[in-house]
């Protein structure tokens, strides 16, 4: 056992768990755990139970052992480990950037203890996808899960028990395999609804494409029209509406009016209905009269966009929609003002962003940023200041390893401008800008790290930016 090997361990769990933290730190370890060499010399946690000893690793080669099993399972994903021994099961999922989140279950504060004496783990607790749950209520591992996981951006959730540490305690691990089942159930039947249905929105957006392409008959030049709309006047103005209408006025009936018109014998010129949903069908029940134009808002624009998108911007549609989903989500950082220090940036000029200043920065912060990020890096890590992941990029800890830069991205003008205007532009018009290889990627880190912040952060401020879409 080793004091200097728990407090790195400590060191490296303190910033995202500090609870944690500070509760092993005042634990007693569990003396019923000792330690034996494996015969590949790997140190195994044994725990003596009931007069009887059970390794929680291979006795042979804990490390062949745990890539042997880590190979059986399609790669990448999210995992949801049961049991996490002395690590060993999961250096192979982390080792692999295509793993997109870990979160480990155990239960049992003295054994944790005695395990993070004897064991340093801390380069798996500073890696940003790994999360650490000591002796959660099912419940508890059921909000982690869908505060975490998000199937679009982690891709398949898996669970990987620890074979000999889940046989020594398996009811709480049993009650933590039928939370996860749970959340997978729900996530599932979620999923599945916007897969029926977005089938069926693909299939019949691209059979309304071939119908739009032919030609619609003309609408007449227009010098008046009365436009009506559903609402507690309508069935007082319809006497002013045929009045204006034998004067020559062209009728256009937003959907909700028609059954309205119908009703008092009222054929419209055209009907209008934008952004239909399910319910607009009621406002059909009575028919549309042969040879009345209906004029639809079809995503035509979008989707003939997105046809004949170049392959060199095929990232475009996902900057994009993550960009707007931060949005949203209230997670935008400000392009106008220095996160440090508060100084307005320019707009149209270059900017820096930094995940661990939470948002863009001016030269002086970023140079600051910079110099203090490499002096962390070297140090073994940014994660002293509780920041994010310095990189903080989509793959998370692995580019982070592979980068061990400063952590700040560079944003070109060109890009710059577009992300101002991206969040307001139309869908097709924000694909139509073209920008060069760099700009791209610094766009793309950054669009993917705030969306994998996003999912790792709670979703408090759903609102807050609405207004921007
Ligand atoms: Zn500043």
């Amino acid at each position: 056992m080793s004091d200097l090997v728990f407090r790195r361990n400590l060191l490296a769990l303190s910033p995202r768990s500090p609870d944690l933290a500070a509760l092993l730190d005042e634990t007693e370890p569990d003396p019923r755990l000792s330690f034996r060499a494996a015969r590949s010399g790997a140190l195994v946690p044994v725990y003596a139970k009931d007069g009887r000893e059970a390794a929680f690793h291979s006795l042979m080669d804990p490390r062949r052992d745990a890539e042997r099993l880590a190979a059986a399972q399609p790669p990448g994903g999210f995992i949801a480990a049961l049991g996490l021994g002395a690590g060993y099961g999961l250096a192979p999922f982390l080792a692999s950037s295509a793993t997109t989140g870990i979160l480990v279950v155990e239960y049992s504060a003295p054994l944790l203890r005695a395990v993070l004496e004897e064991f340093d783990l801390s380069e798996l607790f500073l890696d940003p996808r790994v999360s650490l749950l000591l002796d959660p209520e099912p419940r508890e591992i059921e909000a982690a899960l869908l505060a975490s996981y998000i199937p679009p951006l982690a891709g398949d959730l898996r669970s990987v028990p620890l074979r000999g540490r889940v046989d020594q305690d398996p009811e709480r691990f049993a009650g933590a395999a039928a939370a996860i089942r749970k959340v997978l159930d729900r996530i599932s039947d979620d999923y599945s609804v916007q897969a029926f249905f977005g089938k069926l929105w693909f299939r019949n957006a691209v059979r309304n494409l071939f119908a739009a392409e032919r030609p619609a008959s003309p609408l007449p030049p227009i010098r008046r029209a009365v436009v009506t709309a559903a609402g507690p006047s309508l069935e007082a103005a319809l006497p002013a509406v045929a009045k204006a209408r034998g004067e020559g006025a062209f009728l256009i009936a937003t959907d909700t009016s028609l059954p309205a018109l119908l009703g008092s014998g009222m054929r419209p010129d055209a009907v209008v209905s934008i952004d239909c949903q399910a319910i607009s069908y009621y406002h059909f029940l009575k028919g549309l009269p042969a040879g009345v134009p209906l004029v639809l808002d079809l995503a035509l624009e979008t989707l003939r966009g997105l046809e004949s998108l170049p392959e060199e911007k095929a990232d475009y549609p996902a900057i994009l929609f993550l960009w707007r989903m931060v949005a949203l989500l209230g997670l935008m950082p400000d392009p106008g003002s220095c996160a440090s220090c508060g100084a307005e940036l320019a707009e149209g000029l270059p900017k820096r962003h930094a995940f661990a200043a939470g948002g863009f920065l001016c030269p002086d912060c970023a140079r600051a940023e910079a110099e203090r990020g490499s002096f962390a890096a070297e140090a073994g890590g940014g994660y002293a200041s509780g920041a994010y992941a310095p990189g903080g990029a989509g793959r998370g800890g692995a580019a982070a390893r592979e980068a061990p830069d400063s952590g700040i991205i560079p944003i070109s003008a060109g890009a710059a401008r577009w992300l101002e205007r991206a969040a307001s532009l139309p869908f097709a018009e924000a694909l139509g800008v073209g920008l060069d290889s760099p700009s791209l990627a610094g766009l793309k880190r950054l669009a993917f790290g705030l969306a994998r912040r996003a999912a790792e952060a709670p979703l408090s401020t759903l609102t807050s930016g609405a207004g921007i879409l």
